[in-house]
């Protein structure tokens, strides 16, 4: 009786074909489930005659293997078949595809890039991960000079730990990009280099591993102070209003002489002083200075014949003025909620 039980199950399942999921999960249920057939049999077995009990244990382990590879099966048959399907279901409701927005950064970052297009500069976009010839010892940093104290970056590689020209590191700023260009360009020179920059500092609301500036070069003959100072006067005021003002204070950088970080009139008084501009009235937004020649040199470039100008300008510093992120982290976290503000901002 149990034989003949298990042999018509057999035949069932060894026939048995699904057109979707469902079926192969009903008979997954009929078979091999809790309270499915070969269960019941299990069940059954015990009062199996002993003599018979060796041929049922081998049909119903027979029927329990059959049925689950017949499961599979099937399984496979019907992805293969919905891979092969080429049927859209255009009535199908669509997933909800949220539109993101512009990141701040990209905004300030395209505004930047716009101002200067407009004064005739090109783009060019270095190596993030450059070498220490390009990022120092070109730009007049002296391996053991302390103005690499103040870009302590990351390092890749260091082959040689007796020439650090030979380090591979991230670099601390885009003045690299100017080294690879001047390197491979003759002047005229008018070249504006946006990326992403390094520093080993401990992340704050005001410090941040990684940062982006924007660097600007321009190499020709007969270029003055007087010429830097009017494109960033410029500068300043197409993106911070036509009232704007600036003022230019001696500073230092290794690679430009004289050096200038450079202040605009507090955007938020207007230059009457308060708390944002600490009561001065002014706020700075970059740094500047003449190419020094000796760079000009080390990229091949005749001092004697031309000159130039170089500015950066950090391109968070610069969305902080413009939209008052009181917190470098929030550029990074991700939030959405902070960056859908900034929707209607281009
Ligand atoms: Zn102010």
């Amino acid at each position: 009786m149990l034989i003949e039980k298990i042999d018509s199950l057999l035949k069932e399942i060894q026939q048995a074909h699904a057109d979707n999921q469902e079926q192969i999960e009903q008979l997954r249920l009929k078979y091999l489930s809790k309270k499915g057939e070969v269960n019941e049999l299990m069940g059954e077995f015990r009062n199996v005659a002993k003599e018979q009990k060796k041929a049922v244990g081998i049909k119903i382990n027979e029927l329990k293997t059959t049925a689950q590879n017949k499961i599979n099966e099937l399984r496979e048959q019907l992805e293969t078949q919905e891979a092969q399907s080429d049927e859209i279901d255009l009535t199908r409701t669509p997933y909800p595809v949220e539109l993101g927005t512009r990141h701040p950064l990209t905004i300030v970052k395209n505004e930047i890039i716009d101002i200067f297009s407009r004064m005739g500069f090109t783009l060019f976009q270095g190596p993030e991960v450059d070498d220490d010839k390009h990022v120092f010892t070109m730009l007049n940093f002296a391996s053991d000079h302390p103005a690499r104290d103040m870009q302590d970056t990351f390092f890749i590689e260091q082959s040689d730990p007796d020439d650090v020209t030979k380090n591979v590191l991230l670099r601390s700023h885009t003045s690299g990009d100017e080294a690879h260009y001047m390197e491979t360009h003759e002047p005229p020179i008018r070249v504006l280099c946006p990326g992403r920059v390094y520093r080993n500092e401990a992340i704050s609301a005001r410090a941040h591993c990684f940062f982006h500036q924007v660097e600007g070069l321009y190499v020709d003959k007969g270029v003055s102070f007087t010429d830097l100072k009017q494109v960033l006067l410029t500068f300043a005021r197409e993106m911070f209003g036509p009232d704007t003002k600036i003022r230019l204070r001696p500073s230092y950088f290794p690679f430009t002489e004289p050096s200038a970080e450079m202040d605009i009139s507090c955007n938020i008084c207007g230059g009457k002083g308060c708390n944002f501009c600490k009561h001065t009235g002014w706020v700075e937004i970059l740094g500047c200075g003449m190419v020094d020649p000796h760079d000009l040199a080390a990229c091949g470039i005749d001092p004697d014949v031309y000159t130039g100008y170089a500015f950066g300008m950090g391109v968070e510093r610069i969305a902080n003025l413009k939209y008052r992120v009181s917190d470098l982290r929030m550029f990074s976290e991700n939030d959405t909620r902070f960056l859908r503000e900034f929707e209607s901002a281009y």
